[in-house]
């Protein structure tokens, strides 16, 4: 049986990860989507919030299982009894950051491999902070991340956005 792991921020999770989540859940048994609790960045959602919206997008794949992690992947990836682990690539930018995490991964952890999905080119160019960006100056977000979330970034937003609410000192 094949475990793996799809670490990740998910802040929010989009259309792209899904894609990812879907295509990867029908290649491996069993799937954890691994939620990454990390106190040095601010996320938008809080980790329980990301771990929420997670598990209502992925409630329909049976091998799905969606938990936070914090610290070494690779650990992360043990007590799941992971041998795999899932990335997803965008463009050659995601490339290099991409590789070299497999590289230390793999040396840090020789019997877990690292398995890249290529992006579904209809979300090439989505990824979180882009859909924040957009949401921020109140754009329509909700083509890029899947329905069941537009409550919670709207929720979110509310207060966001009244911070960039363009005043007559913006324009020139
Ligand atoms: P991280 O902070 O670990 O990069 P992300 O939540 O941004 O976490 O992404 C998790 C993984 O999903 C990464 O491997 C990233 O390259 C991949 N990914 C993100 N967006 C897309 C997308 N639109 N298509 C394919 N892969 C994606």
């Amino acid at each position: 049986m094949t475990i793996a792991v799809y670490p990740g921020s998910f802040d929010p999770v989009t259309l792209g990860h899904l894609d990812i989540i879907e295509r990867a859940s029908k290649v491996v048994d069993h799937l954890i989507i691994g939620v990454l609790n990390n106190n040095s960045k601010t996320p938008l959602f809080s980790v329980e919030e990301r771990v929420k919206m997670l598990k209502d997008v992925t409630a329909h794949f049976p091998n799905v299982e969606v938990q936070s992690f914090g610290g070494l992947l690779i650990e992360f990836a043990h007590r799941c009894n992971a041998t795999v682990i899932i990335r997803g690539l965008r463009a050659i930018t995601d490339f290099e950051y991409e590789l070299q995490l497999a590289h230390s991964n793999r040396m840090l952890a020789p019997d877990v491999d690292t398995m890249f999905f290529t992006t579904n080119l209809r979300y090439a160019y989505v990824s979180s902070s882009m859909v924040k960006e957009v949401a921020t100056f109140g754009g329509d977000f909700t083509k890029f991340v899947p329905e069941q979330i537009t409550a919670s970034m709207l929720e979110k937003y509310k207060d966001v956005r009244k911070q960039y609410l363009p005043t007559d000192k913006d324009s020139v």
